[in-house]
């Protein structure tokens, strides 16, 4: 299993998109090695998790070809991670050549109902036979473009089910966890439940090791490794399962080298855009 990591930023991206704070305009000195977008990862270049605006800006920074995506996973429906209104270029006179005709969309039913009113005005019929909406709720378990995948519940907003994924295929597995602050105890015992093993575990690490928000729906350093500990204990990760770190808030001084030297501090990796992970 091939992950790579498209985006990495929390909502806002880094630097921030209307944000002229310290780190922010640090960030815009040193560009293309500082910048974070809007986070989303590829698996083997068929399975998307997340569709940000800056889905476009991805394919073109690394040479993504996003006809050749069979499947995609939202884990919900906040702008950062959900930008519906670009599925009516999929088809017509906007996309041709395709190399996956169907694109199966799985998502909680507001994500549903985001892709319903972002497409309402735009999307043409022959578009719309292209793509497959699928409603998933926490405890689900499907198939997604030849992935064993397990629908979890985040702990991130009242108003949706956020959904977290195990992904699975030829014996290699991925936990993807964000957005979520720590995840209730259901999680854990399901992940039991199903028997799960994961070879690599991807962690919301919004504030990183800044000041602590006090909502509950985001993680950092502290927070990742109670998951951690609670994973261990549960007994769904091995010895030598990797755990990365994403989705950086900006307030959190996302720098590159500086966030690699505090994750590896604690036993982390942190992912930047463009991170590719072999399992
Ligand atoms: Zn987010
Ligand atoms: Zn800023
Ligand atoms: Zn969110």
């Amino acid at each position: 299993m091939k992950i790579r990591y498209l985006g990495t930023a929390a909502a806002e991206g880094f630097p921030a998109v209307f944000c002229n704070c310290a780190y922010c305009r640090e960030a815009r000195g040193a560009l293309t090695l500082e910048r974070r977008t809007r986070s989303q990862a590829l698996i083997d270049d068929r399975l998307l998790i997340d569709f940000p605006p800056d889905t476009y800006l991805h394919s073109l920074a690394f040479g993504i070809d996003l006809s050749a995506v069979r499947a995609l996973l939202v884990t919900h429906s906040h702008t950062d991670h959900f930008y519906a209104q670009e599925f009516v270029n999929r088809g017509y006179k906007f996309a041709s050549g395709m190399r996956e005709p169907v694109l199966d969309l799985y998502g909680n039913t507001e994500v549903r109902a985001v892709f319903e009113e972002g497409t309402r005005r735009e999307l043409r019929e022959d578009v719309a036979k292209g793509l497959r909406f699928h409603t998933v709720a926490p405890f689900d378990a499907f198939t997604a473009a030849g992935y064993d995948v397990l629908a979890l519940p985040a702990s991130h907003t009242p108003k949706e089910d956020a959904l977290l994924y195990a992904i699975a295929k030829e014996g290699k597995t991925l936990l993807y966890l964000n957005d979520t602050g720590l995840p209730r105890e259901g999680f854990y015992t399901f992940l039991a439940e199903k028997g799960i093993c994961a070879d690599m575990v991807s962690l919301d690490c919004t504030q990183a090791d800044g000041p602590k928000s006090s909502s509950g729906r985001h993680m950092g350093f502290a927070e990742n490794e109670i998951v951690r500990e609670k994973l261990v204990k549960y007994g769904v990760v091995k010895a030598d399962t990797k755990y990365y770190v994403t989705h950086f808030s900006h307030n959190s001084a996302p720098f590159r080298a500086r966030i690699a030297a505090a994750a590896a501090a604690r036993g982390f990796v942190a992912a930047y855009d463009g991170l590719t992970v072999e399992l």
